[in-house]
């Protein structure tokens, strides 16, 4: 690369490190390690690194180059290693050894320079519903960008939903919903895709409910007392277990990829009791490893186990931001039994659990 081509690609990337960070921050646009950007330039793709965190864009090295042709053609081949991603790094442009994220190959499939993945809480609230694709195509439609927008069925994230992305990507699409999952907007400039972000954004906002009065800390620590389990980090979450509409989306079953990754298959709901808790606590007789990540004291508030990472407390904010923004009586479509297994039978999410518990013990 000449130097001037060199200094185009240095701005371009700036302004990506800048863009992710800023949407790494927001906690109604990304929640942890999710979501991811990329940018392609010169046949080569800059992703975000698996189990990185987009907050840290400008702090650290987040981004791996991946070649794009090469990691095409394994995926239309059938390749098994376009799954992973790591065969197709440009070793020779990379400082880190981390891998490239799970939905590399995703990315790839667009044709557009600048792509955004974000599990951002308006598009999640609309797409767990039975009737998401229709609410969200009416929500877009009345801000003049239907047209652009493709919504995709829920497919596990990686190869299988790259798959299914392809067959509606092009110039002319740029929105596309993930039911269960989240958005992916892209653009031909970070700028572009940016200000699209922004306006689809604006363009699907839902009010979240008003969720009452705060919950009563001091009972909710005292039921906590020696159980294992302990108060979130945020008050904001306690509606979860104190708003009978909360209550509904946070027990109906995991709505999201990332929500049974840092919180488990199942969410707890309990009476207010000590006999509750007991019962609760002697029931989990497969041993303490057994016991869920969020345990919901009807009426009183939300707690969490004391081991709950970082990554742990940011999905809890993500559920009480997604339920407050869920009508009371909309029919939800969480994840199957066999789409849950998918998930946590896959190495690629094993990984990013583990990077998750590396950092959290540092
Ligand atoms: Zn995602």
């Amino acid at each position: 690369m000449d130097d001037a081509k060199a200094g185009v690609f240095a701005s371009k990337f700036d302004a990506l490190k800048r863009l992710s960070a800023e949407l790494g921050r927001d906690p109604t646009r990304t929640q942890a390690a999710g979501g991811n950007t990329s940018l392609k330039h010169d046949g080569i793709m800059w992703t975000k690194a698996s189990g990185t965190w987009l907050a840290e864009a400008e702090q650290r090295d987040i981004f791996v180059p991946v070649r794009i042709d090469p990691l095409l053609d394994a995926l239309h081949a059938g390749d098994p290693r376009a799954e992973k991603g790591t065969d197709f790094i440009a070793t020779e442009l990379s400082s880190t050894c981390l891998r490239p994220s799970i939905e590399t190959t995703v990315h790839a499939v667009f044709p557009q320079a600048v792509v955004l993945h974000i599990h951002c809480v308006n598009t999640i609230a609309a797409a767990v519903r039975r009737e998401g694709e229709a609410v969200l195509r009416a929500m877009l439609g009345k801000a003049g960008l239907a047209e652009r927008f493709a919504y995709i069925p829920y497919c596990r994230p990686g190869v299988p939903l790259a798959h299914e992305i392809e067959k509606v990507t092009g110039q002319q699409t740029d929105i596309v919903v993930l039911e269960n999952h989240g958005l992916i907007v892209a653009g031909n400039s970070v700028s572009d895709a940016s200000a699209l972000l922004d306006a689809v954004i604006a363009a699907i906002a839902h009010q979240p409910r008003d969720i009452g009065a705060e919950a009563d800390i001091a009972a909710l620590a005292r039921l906590a007392e020696g159980t294992g389990y302990r108060l979130p980090g945020a008050k904001a979450v306690h509606h979860l277990a104190r708003d009978s509409a909360s209550l509904r989306v946070a027990t109906a079953g995991a709505l999201y990829p990332d929500h049974v990754i840092f919180l488990g298959e199942e969410v707890a709901a309990i009476e207010p009791t000590d006999d509750a808790m007991r019962s609760f606590l002697a029931g989990s007789n497969a041993g303490c490893d057994s016991l869920p990540p969020l345990l919901l004291v009807k009426g009183l508030g939300v707690l969490v186990r004391e081991t709950l990472t970082a990554s742990g407390e940011a999905l809890v904010g993500c559920l009480s931001d997604v339920a407050a923004r869920i009508p009371a009586d909309a029919p939800l479509k969480p994840l199957t039994a066999e789409e849950i297994y998918a998930l946590t039978h896959w190495e690629a999410e094993s990984y990013r659990q583990s990077l998750d518990r590396k950092a959290a013990a540092q």
